[in-house]
């Protein structure tokens, strides 16, 4: 059984968004998404902040 050392590798065309109620990470490309738990939005991990 594999395991991962990174628990959210992403590919270069993808970002890693984290959910700042429960912690749960996600890779995807799309601009925004919300965690499938706690139905917030999740922050963008993979930029620096925008400002
Ligand atoms: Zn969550």
């Amino acid at each position: 059984m594999p395991r991962w050392s990174d628990p959210a590798p992403c590919d270069d065309d993808e970002r890693l968004f984290e959910c700042p109620d429960c912690g749960k990470r996600l890779c995807t490309d799309l601009s925004t998404v919300s965690c499938d738990r706690c139905g917030v939005e999740m922050q963008n991990l993979s930029v620096p902040r925008p400002q």
